[in-house]
């Protein structure tokens, strides 16, 4: 049954509101089970969170900073638009938060081999970090075309120590990456610990996954009132599966008076098949152990979901936000790939900070509002660095 209120804690069967649960096998369900269990317990040992925060401070490099962009505010007369600014962790995003949670709860449970699967590379690659520093065997499964497309992400992996394993089957791509990366963890799931990459699959990964990046409103929240004296009127973030946007808006789920957007990607358009826009335009239906909005065909398999920046595109999407849209404590609005790729350019050149694709959307939508925003702050995640989509860039706008 649904709590009254559980924006910010699943019930314990894991469900905010309809959304989440454990939609598995009855024995992948012990395995979960074990997992929250230990994760229960572990997550309020004093030494267990005195050594994440030790690492947080010195490995990952936090707090990140908030900037305020001086000069794309002026350029854009309205509202002031500040950044929180998980680019700068170690490895690039905001996704080492999770990564060091997941590796340190596998390594404390004994587990002998973490496994994942990763699409352009930016979730093994933060796994892998986190491995080596934990010192726990790492395997990523990647389809052979992203492999092919993502050569210095897989380099880094492989130098961190992890194992590379190419997938043949299918198209090649991500979706075969889970299928051959979810085989090898049935084989052994009592030893070995599916690392999921955002705030999807079954409980208690939504959560515990929130949990390890709501650090990110917490110093927020917080660094932000230090600054400007108040706190921001308007939160905007990214939205793939969810987890930078989670990690964003817990801690200030209970001010009423801050808004709160989470930007989907809209591809080619919101009026074509090639959007990855699940809260805009999908059902309630079930993804990889949970239920969710989705993207769905008739039959409730996942559609094919498209987007510029390959870490958003995913047709379901994480069950708290799905609670969030429903109660209407988030907007959910989109931006396509070309507002993507002007927003790429607009922060690069007016303040020096060159955005990964997947933060562009939330920056593209800020540069949409904030002209009509006057006397308003509005808090802008940069859930990470461009680094890697320079190339890409550079070639598609003939730089
Ligand atoms: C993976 C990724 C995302 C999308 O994941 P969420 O779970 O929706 O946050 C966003 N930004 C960057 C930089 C990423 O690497």
């Amino acid at each position: 049954m649904p709590t009254p209120d559980n924006t910010n804690a699943p019930d314990n069967n894991g469900f905010f509101g309809n959304y989440g649960g454990q939609e598995i096998p009855l024995e992948l369900k012990q395995v979960m089970d074990e997992i929250a269990d230990a994760y229960q317990e572990i997550k309020n040992d004093e030494d267990f969170k005195q050594e994440l925060a030790e690492l947080q401070r010195n490995y990952v490099g936090r707090p990140s900073p908030i900037y305020f962009c001086r000069r794309l505010t002026e350029h854009l007369g309205g509202a002031e638009i500040y950044l929180k600014r998980e680019d700068l962790n170690h490895t690039g995003a905001h996704k080492i938060n999770h990564c060091l949670g997941e590796a340190l709860l596998a390594k404390k449970m004994g587990k002998t081999k973490i496994l994942a699967e990763t699409g352009a590379g930016q979730h093994g690659v933060a796994l892998s970090a986190a491995c080596a520093l934990v010192g726990i065997e790492c395997e990523i499964h990647m389809g052979a075309v992203d492999i092919a497309k993502q050569a210095p992400n897989v380099t880094r992996m492989k130098i961190m120590g992890a194992k590379v394993i190419s997938v043949e089957r299918g198209t090649k791509t991500l979706k075969d990456a889970v299928d051959s990366a979810f085989e090898e963890y049935l084989s052994d799931p009592k030893n070995f610990f599916y690392a999921i990459g955002s705030v999807v699959g079954p409980h208690p990964f939504p959560q515990m996954v929130r949990d390890f990046q709501q650090i990110v409103g917490i110093e927020a929240r917080e660094q932000f009132q230090n600054q400007t004296g108040s706190l921001p009127d308007t939160l905007v973030a990214c939205v793939g599966g969810g987890s930078n946007a989670i990690g964003l808006f817990t801690a200030f789920l209970n001010d009423e008076q801050v808004e709160m957007i989470g930007v989907e990607p809209a591809g080619l358009g919101l009026d074509t098949d090639d959007h990855a826009a699940t809260l805009t335009l999908g059902s309630p239906g079930v993804i990889h152990g949970m239920r969710c909005y989705l993207l769905q065909d008739e039959q409730g398999e996942p559609l094919p979901v498209y987007s510029i920046a390959s870490g958003l595109d995913y047709p379901g999407v994480g069950p708290q936000h799905s609670y969030l849209k429903d109660i209407d404590r988030v907007q959910y609005h989109s931006a396509t790939d070309q507002e993507c790729l002007d927003a790429f350019i607009t922060l690069s050149r007016s303040e020096g900070i060159i955005p990964a694709l997947e933060s562009a959307h939330a920056v593209a939508y800020a540069i949409r509002m904030a002209p009509k925003m006057a006397g308003k702050k509005i808090l802008i995640n940069l859930s990470g660095r461009g680094d890697k989509d320079i190339d890409f860039v550079a070639e598609k706008l003939h730089l």
